[in-house]
């Protein structure tokens, strides 16, 4: 065995693993990575087809990051935000807020959700406090609703509202705002009680119980938006108790680790809706969501929210922040939450929050390359064209018989098992089968993890059309072998 598979093993206890299993296998060992490729210690090359748990944007090894961290990295690597500013943390700042502001779809200032391009707007994403992952965007944005909601009068000890099936990290905070049973139980005597409602899995839509005659007919959407009249109901519920809710926590157009379940069109800005006319805050997690993900429909936005014109008042960011490269975080919000922690010193209004790595040069230096990467018109066509090779190759997948749903926002994809396409029946996860599947893709050169049985795909923005054919093929290929 190599000697880092040997330490590895000797040492290491690895995330969301069942070490058991883990220490009965020779890991891979990556040693390099270039584009959407990674290669082992032993030479073996492998697609990246989860971008390395939805981090990456542009590829391993990408000259323009590669320049601007070595640039940063002959000035200095990293100083303290407690007490000192710093330029390229200054700089993305900057450059996150006019990303985080774009111009309404409709040009004009009625638009509810888009009035956040003038400067003055209360709706105005405006002020940026870095962190370090998703978990502590999600802690800030938390703790900064819950004071904001109580300094503003409106309640004392407010709730939180979340999704079913949400996972928004794995911070206590975080946790505690996430509905995952199988994560989350353990520590629930650990956890702050939040409130969930029902988040539209249209595939399994108890509303919907219309049976198509093909596997690829979904018929998604046959309904009367049954599940916006409960988050309504949701909201009234606590209108009458008169304990209104901190603030709504959502991702927007897709859920990640719930299971990669799209919205339908026009979900979100009606609930959105719905929280704004309660006075709620809206938290959106664009931990996977953000920096062009969820596609391309409209150029130029990176955002999730604006595709339906939503505007939150916290913009959770991590994940893609640097291009996958370093880790670093952001929670974007209003001036109205900022100024509600203004004061005289002994008055303690501070924000008593921060960490160590706050702020990182090489980690904001990298952001602003990946950004530039980003909305450059030619990452732009990338993305489009990615996501049209990735709509019609998946099509191959829908002759197996356990691919009960293939779900494509963007750039993410969630392809869910199933014991039989017609009956829909799950597969119990103790059997597996995401897992399964993704081992043999493994063998096959392609590395994804599961959700649960829904298996992962969400490439880098550089992979090739060739590289698309290899990785569904395997993917296909996969499956067929674990289900003879
Ligand atoms: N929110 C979402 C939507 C996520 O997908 C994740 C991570 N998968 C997180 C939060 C937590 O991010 P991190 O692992 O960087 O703490």
């Amino acid at each position: 065995m190599n000697k880092f598979a040997k330490l590895d093993r000797r040492f290491i206890w690895h995330p969301f693993t069942q070490m058991r299993d883990w220490l009965k296998h020779e890991p891979v060992v990556i040693a390099s990575g270039r584009g959407a490729m990674l290669r082992d210690v032993q030479g073996h090359d492998y697609l990246d087809a989860n971008s390395s748990i939805w981090t990456n944007l542009h590829g391993h090894n990408h000259p323009t990051i590669n320049a601007a961290i070595r640039r940063q990295l002959g000035k200095i690597a990293h100083s303290s935000a407690l007490g000192l500013a710093n330029e390229p943390a200054s700089l993305l700042a900057q450059k996150l807020v006019e990303a985080a502001n774009p111009r309404s779809r409709r040009g004009d200032e009625a638009d509810l959700w888009f009035s956040a391009q003038s400067a003055s707007s209360p709706r105005r994403l405006q002020k940026v406090f870095y962190s370090d992952d998703g978990s502590t965007a999600l802690e800030v944005a938390l703790k900064l609703a819950y004071e904001y909601t109580r300094r503003s009068g409106r309640a004392q000890q407010p709730k939180f509202l979340s999704l079913e099936g949400a996972y928004h990290g794995d911070t206590v905070g975080a946790v505690s705002a996430g509905h995952i049973d199988l994560f989350h139980q353990s520590y629930a005597g650990l956890l702050f009680q939040t409130d969930k409602v029902m988040s539209p899995y249209c595939y399994r839509c108890p509303f919907n119980r219309a049976k198509p005659e093909r596997a690829d007919a979904r018929e998604y959407r046959k309904c009367n938006w049954e599940c916006t009249a409960l988050v309504g109901k949701k909201f009234a519920a606590q209108k009458r108790k008169r304990k209104p809710y901190a603030a709504f926590i959502f991702e927007p157009r897709m859920q990640g680790a719930a299971g990669m379940i799209p919205q339908p069109d026009g979900w979100l800005r009606q609930v959105a809706e719905m929280a704004r006319h309660h006075g709620t805050l809206l938290i959106a997690d664009e931990v996977m969501t953000g920096f062009g993900r969820t596609g391309t429909t409209q150029s130029g936005l990176l955002f999730a929210s604006h595709h339906e014109g939503v505007q939150p008042d916290f913009l959770c960011l991590a994940k893609g922040l640097t291009g996958g490269y370093l880790p670093m975080a952001a929670t974007l919000t209003t001036q109205d939450v900022f100024d509600a922690f203004l004061g005289e010193y002994g008055e303690f209004k501070t924000f008593f929050h921060g960490h160590s790595y706050t702020a990182n040069q090489l980690g904001a230096a990298a952001g602003l390359a990946s950004l530039d990467l980003l909305q450059s018109r030619r990452g732009q066509r990338a993305r489009q064209k990615l996501e049209k090779v990735l709509r019609d190759e998946l099509q191959a997948l829908w002759s197996l018989p356990q691919v009960g749903d293939i779900r494509q926002t963007g750039l993410v994809i969630g392809i869910e098992l199933v014991r039989n396409w017609r009956t829909r029946a799950p597969f119990a996860l103790k059997e597996r089968a995401g897992i399964r599947v993704c081992e043999a893709m493994a063998r096959r050169g392609v590395l994804t993890r599961p959700v649960g049985n829904v298996i992962v795909l969400m490439p880098p923005y550089c992979t090739t059309p060739q590289q698309v054919a290899r990785m569904v093929g395997a993917t296909m290929e996969a499956i067929a072998t674990v289900f003879p």
